[in-house]
């Protein structure tokens, strides 16, 4: 090498933007570059000639203890990953700990035993820029499967929530029940009232009654205008009965007036269709979400503001 280099590669090593330590056989610290010390607060006299695990002791005993002991000791080089070990070393920018990427590399020094090389990468802005994106993706998510007015799960979601209750109770053994909900005279309340009284109703209805359920694997969903579909795994038809009575009553609480239902009440209500698919006798998702709309269907004839069951064929 020629020697009149040597003070170009110490500015180099000094100005570039990545921490950069250079560790001796006895891992004392024989390098330590100005972006190091920018970020450490610890400057040449604190470092050079000492212990590395006396200047930086929390990192005694972890992945890169490990992998300077490789790199001296067996000339392995490591990359450490920030998603297993975020921040190893205590470095800040602004009082924030900085994200890493940590490589330690052997370093063979001609005729002088193995050094190491361990470089520091700033990874904090990708890391930021990963979570935004993944946080951007969920709610992405969450609103491709929820209902734009109400906010409760869209027909798509009800769509896949179906196939997947539908297999699991196949698999399972287990009963799984459907119920189709449809708003009484919804059409006479929009000409009465106007659409957006229409919609404050659509959304009041969707709202109590998605708060009625109570495990995680049932599922409220809006099927179309103003009807609202319910899936109940693992349950029978006496408990779907008692289900849906406790919804129709419970539609019924919100007393939200409607001069033009043939309802007694005046008042906005709702008709049910039930239907249940028997542990022992499983059935095609369209025949159950057919039974349903039958047993709607009948509900209505026989009145609105009632509940009707129907064993799907
Ligand atoms: P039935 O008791 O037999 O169910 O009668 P209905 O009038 O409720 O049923 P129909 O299917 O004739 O009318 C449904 C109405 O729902 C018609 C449509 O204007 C209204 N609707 C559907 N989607 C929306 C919506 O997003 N907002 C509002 N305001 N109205 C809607
Ligand atoms: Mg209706
Ligand atoms: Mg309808």
């Amino acid at each position: 090498m020629n020697s009149s280099r040597l003070p170009l590669l110490e500015s180099v090593f000094c100005a570039v933007n990545v921490g950069a330590i250079v560790l001796d056989q006895q891992r004392r610290i024989a390098l330590w570059n100005a972006w190091m010390i920018k970020h450490s607060g610890l400057a040449h006299e604190q470092v050079l000639g000492q212990d590395f695990f006396a200047v930086c002791p929390e990192l005694r005993g972890g992945r890169v203890d490990a992998a300077i002991q490789y790199a001296l000791y067996n000339n392995f080089p490591s990359l450490l990953s920030q998603t297993l070990n975020k921040a190893p070393f205590p470095l800040y920018v602004r009082d924030e700990r900085i994200q890493q990427a940590v490589e330690v590399t052997p370093l063979e020094v001609d005729g002088a035993p193995r050094h190491c090389l361990i470089q520091v990468t700033d990874v904090s802005i990708a890391v930021t820029r990963e979570k935004l994106l993944r946080e951007q993706a969920m709610v992405l998510r969450s609103q491709t499967f929820a209902d734009g007015l109400t906010g409760i799960a869209n027909r798509r979601h009800f769509d896949v929530a179906m196939e997947k209750e539908h297999r699991r109770a196949k698999r399972g053994g287990t009963p799984l029940s459907l119920l189709m909900i449809d708003i009484d005279h919804f059409k006479a309340y929009n000409d009465h009232y106007g659409h957006q009284k229409g919609d404050q109703c659509l959304i009041q209805v969707a709202a109590a009654l998605a708060d009625m359920l109570k495990r995680p694997c049932d599922l409220m969903a809006r099927y179309g205008g103003e009807e609202f579909a319910m899936i109940l795994p693992e349950t029978d038809v006496d408990q779907a009965l008692l289900m849906a009575e406790s919804i129709r009553a419970r539609a019924q609480e919100l007393a939200i007036p409607h001069e033009r239902t043939t309802d007694p009440s005046q008042q906005v209500t709702v008709s049910i269709g039930i239907a249940t698919q028997k542990s022992d006798a499983p059935v095609d998702i369209d025949a159950l979400i057919g039974a349903a709309d039958r047993a709607l269907y009948q509900a209505k004839r026989n009145g609105r503001n009632l509940i009707a069951s129907m064993l799907p064929a």
